[in-house]
């Protein structure tokens, strides 16, 4: 917090349609009245020893404000390229992915009243990037499970359940097949939920979660979700589904100190610059961060009016089936907010 009762935040407009979507997201913040202010950082990559880098000056502007917003980042295909999405990841240390998936009213799909929500392992397991040839026509890859980072997400899952008011935390895992790492995972869960007296523990085996999911996505809404890398990845778009599609889903990933709330959506580049993009993946990813911020009430009013909006359906952007540009659309919230 600056002397001027407001908070620096890092913003990371990002590529493609980021700039456009990170515009209402700032025009709205204004006409809410929320105390913050946009510290601009730019992080396209710089060579450091032959290896992907972000620029030292975006580095200390996050860690400086604790906090960032992040658009999409394009990321070039091609050996050699780290993706930046990853690189920002590691920089950080950001080891909890958090998705929550919330029914829209106004935007109907096949499911009604969904409010899930997934917690996924985000430093190791399947992704460590542990891969050998070993000989011809034989590879090996490597899934990295540790105590220390297992315990970290599970207590963060545990903690975040109480901050949001479910009652429940689930591991979803494999540890019929993967019994030492799973295992290990699924162990350490039932061992930390005695800390957290107040909240239910179980389990289950990921394909019955699958299953039983897309079968009916209600019985999860009393819980929070934790797994695994790979696991979380597949499942956290899954979730996504049943509400519309990744263009309205936020994540926050956080860390030990810093924390990065982003779109799960990428850069758009076929409706870059036309006006088109949908800015409420985005919003709500900050909406998140405003909760993570303790801006409990500031969060309360935007997601409010960004609902009614939707209901309304006056006002909605092409993805969504309506004829709106983004500003219209980012305009028709300002006037909900009143
Ligand atoms: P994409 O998400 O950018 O686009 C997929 C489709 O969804 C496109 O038709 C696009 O127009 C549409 N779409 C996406 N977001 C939208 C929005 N907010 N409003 C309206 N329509 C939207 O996926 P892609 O085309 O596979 O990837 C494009 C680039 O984005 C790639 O360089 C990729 O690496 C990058 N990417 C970045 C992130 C990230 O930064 N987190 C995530 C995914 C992809």
């Amino acid at each position: 917090k600056q002397a001027n009762g407001k908070y620096l935040v890092s913003l990371i407009e990002g590529d493609g349609i980021g700039p456009e979507i990170s515009q209402s997201i700032k025009d709205i913040y204004a006409a809410a009245d929320v105390p913050i202010e946009w510290e601009p950082v730019d992080v396209n990559p710089i060579l450091k020893d032959g290896k992907t880098a972000i620029p030292d000056a975006a580095i200390e502007s996050i860690k400086r404000n604790l906090v960032a917003l992040k658009g999409p980042l394009a990321t070039p295909i091609g050996k050699g390229h780290v993706s930046l999405n990853l690189t920002l990841r590691r920089t950080f240390n950001l080891f909890a992915n958090v998705r929550p998936c919330k029914s829209i009213a106004g935007y109907k799909t096949p499911y009604d009243g969904v409010d899930t929500v997934l917690i996924r392992e985000n430093t190791e397991g399947e992704y460590s990037g542990i891969e050998h040839h070993v000989v011809d026509g034989v590879v090996q890859s490597i899934k990295l499970i540790t105590r220390a980072a297992s315990e970290r997400v599970l207590r963060y899952a545990f903690q975040y359940a109480e901050s949001i008011g479910k009652k429940k935390v689930r591991v979803v895992h494999k540890a019929t097949i993967m019994k030492q790492s799973d295992g290990l995972f699924l162990d350490l869960g039932l061992e930390l939920s005695k800390q957290f007296p107040n909240i239910q523990f179980d389990s289950e085996l990921l394909d019955n979660t699958c299953l039983n999911i897309v079968t009916d996505p209600t019985p999860y809404n009393d819980k929070v979700l934790v797994m695994p890398n790979l696991y979380g990845d597949i499942l956290s778009d899954m979730c996504a589904g049943l509400i519309g599609g990744l263009g309205l889903t936020p994540s926050g990933n956080i860390g030990d100190e810093c924390s990065i709330f982003e779109a799960v959506h990428g850069s758009a580049p076929d409706i870059q610059g036309k006006a088109l993009a949908n800015p409420t993946a985005l919003l709500f990813s900050s909406i998140m961060m405003l909760q993570h911020m303790g801006l409990n009430e500031h969060a309360a009013k935007i997601q409010k009016a960004a609902f009614d909006t939707l209901a309304q359906g006056k006002y909605l952007t092409g993805d969504l089936g309506g004829k709106a540009k983004t500003h219209e659309y980012a305009g028709a919230i300002i006037d909900n907010l009143k």
